[in-house]
């Protein structure tokens, strides 16, 4: 399935010091927009939830997990740069870190290998807004009953999820601290049990290892 542009058009950010987030996006929400997009995805965005869980919950679960990266972690609920972990917490969290680290080094682009321990933070916050956002869709399902399917698409609802979210990510963005998008998508839904189980990864396939690196 694919999703037409407005998704793709989607910026986000996070401020520790004043503890906000800010998603900008081109949503069709405007009656110009709507027109200029077909029907079909009109339902899709307005309708779907498990796109929009998967596509743009999983961005504001991004920004959200940035709060717990390895920047963000260093500033307190006020915003102020103070330690504020355990040493038994800030120790567990240094290991996932480097877990997580090699998990993305082992993937090259063109020849030049991944640097895991700068594309760390982007990964942590890849992965934590992934498995916030299905988790508010299985809440949001259990609440609501379970989604019906889409028309000639040959996917479940939770399946849909996973594909949004690896839609959404910016295919044209510069590699600096994010890792290139191929990566952040087989990198991060690899990492994940329940994209496993939905997909029917078989175990130690490519997209389902059993040495999986899990931070939040
Ligand atoms: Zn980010």
């Amino acid at each position: 399935a694919q999703l037409s542009e407005p998704y793709r058009k989607i910026s986000a950010r996070i401020n520790f010091s004043q503890d906000r987030i800010a998603v900008r996006g081109d949503i069709p929400m405007h009656p110009s927009q709507l027109l200029r997009n077909q029907l079909m995805s009109f339902f899709f965005f307005l309708l779907c939830r498990s796109i929009n869980f998967g596509a743009l919950g999983s961005i504001i679960g991004h920004e959200l997990s940035h709060a717990f990266d390895n920047q963000g972690r260093q500033f307190n609920a006020k915003g102020d740069l103070k330690n504020w972990w355990t040493k038994r917490a800030l120790a567990e969290f240094k290991n996932r870190t480097a877990c997580l680290a090699n998990w993305f080094q082992k993937f090259s682009a063109a020849g030049n290998r991944e640097n895991g321990q700068q594309t760390v933070g982007e990964n942590i916050a890849d992965g934590g807004g992934l498995r916030a956002a299905y988790t508010a869709y299985n809440i949001w399902e259990k609440e609501h009953g379970p989604e019906g399917n889409l028309p000639t698409v040959n996917l479940t609802s939770q399946q849909l999820f996973f594909t949004a979210f690896a839609q959404v990510r910016p295919f044209c963005q510069p590699i600096t601290f994010h890792s290139p998008a191929r990566f952040r998508v087989l990198g991060t839904l690899s990492n994940s049990p329940e994209f496993s189980q939905h997909f029917h990864c078989p175990l130690d396939s490519p997209m389902n290892p059993s040495r999986k690196c899990t931070l939040w």
